[in-house]
């Protein structure tokens, strides 16, 4: 009978805290070992979330964004769980930070297998009629030209390794315009369109392309729908599932699309959003 003054316990109990991420790297096992990963903004919410995922599932993960404080403390934070980890800080919209990105990952890891490009934003609310051009270039440029930028970069290399996976972080928006969000839900329907165009091209070289498509995800970017208890009411109603997404849910998604669980799963866009309205 196990007691008090077993010593097996704290052994087994120091077992029960090992991280999902050390026991992979302990054994070299997981669905995603030996595959190199960028996950572009991934030092805060859903791209930190995936990050997090594709590293407990073997891969070796660059976090990046564009503040290098924010990418240091991603990367202390995941290598602090047993990940396998390097930050290379940059901004989606800077064709030298881009290139930088795709050199210094092949120098650190020898190749890259995939690309998760998460980055986004949205400068101004309000609907499309009401778009100011300047706002408009913005969001088209980073959310979906910087998208199609890093990964023309990208692709060579997969070709070199004989396949890879990209996935593309579009929104419900995209389905369906968020009120208020008129010209990012635009770019976001961009980003499925973006995955099938490529989706096509590369299918010969076996690189697999899709996109996630998630609802309302608690992170700094979705605080004005819920930290404000009026709005964060009205928000809920909009989601049969009844809650906000946390953004780990959005990891497994992401990781299984990138594993070969998903090898004949090309071109596809997947909503994770709480039953929300998805056809377009
Ligand atoms: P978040 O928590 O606010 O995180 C944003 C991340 O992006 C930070 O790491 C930030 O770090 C980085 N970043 C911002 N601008 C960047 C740029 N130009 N280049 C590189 N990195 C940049 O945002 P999130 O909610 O996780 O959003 C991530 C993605 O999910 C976006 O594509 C968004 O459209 C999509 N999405 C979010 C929701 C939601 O409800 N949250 C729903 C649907 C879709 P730095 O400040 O250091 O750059």
């Amino acid at each position: 009978m196990m007691g008090l003054f077993n010593l097996s316990r704290p052994v087994s109990l120091l077992a029960s805290i090992t991280t999902r991420a050390m026991a992979t790297a302990a054994t070299g096992e997981g669905r995603l070992a030996g595959k190199v990963a960028i996950v572009t903004a991934s030092t805060d919410g859903i791209g930190l979330a995936i990050a997090r995922r594709l590293g407990e599932e073997g891969a070796k993960v660059v976090v990046s964004s564009r503040k290098p404080a924010n990418v240091e403390r991603a990367v202390a934070d995941l290598q602090g769980i047993g990940c396998t980890v390097v930050g290379i800080p940059c901004h989606v919209s800077k064709h030298q930070e881009r290139q930088s990105l795709i050199d210094k990952t092949v120098e650190k890891f020898g190749g890259l297998d995939i690309l998760v490009s998460n980055a986004a934003v949205n400068p101004a609310v309000g609907g499309v009629l009401d778009c100011s051009e300047g706002v408009w270039d913005k969001i088209f440029e980073v959310n979906v030209k910087n998208a199609l930028q890093l990964t023309q970069l990208a692709v060579p290399h997969m070709q070199q390794r004989k396949g890879g996976a990209i996935v593309y972080v579009s929104s419900i928006g995209g389905y369906q315009p968020m009120p208020m969000l008129g010209a990012y839900s635009v770019s976001k329907t961009a980003l499925l369109g973006l995955s099938k165009a490529v989706a096509q091209e590369v299918a010969s070289d076996n690189i697999r392309v899709n996109c996630v498509a998630p609802g309302v995800v608690r992170t700094k970017f979705s605080s004005f729908l819920t930290e404000n208890p009026a709005v964060h009411e009205k928000t809920i109603e909009m989601i049969p599932l009844g809650r906000i997404a946390e953004p780990k849910e959005m990891g497994g998604l992401v990781a299984f699309l990138c594993s070969e669980d998903a090898s004949y799963i090309t071109g596809e866009s997947y909503v994770a959003a709480g039953g929300m309205f998805s056809r377009l």
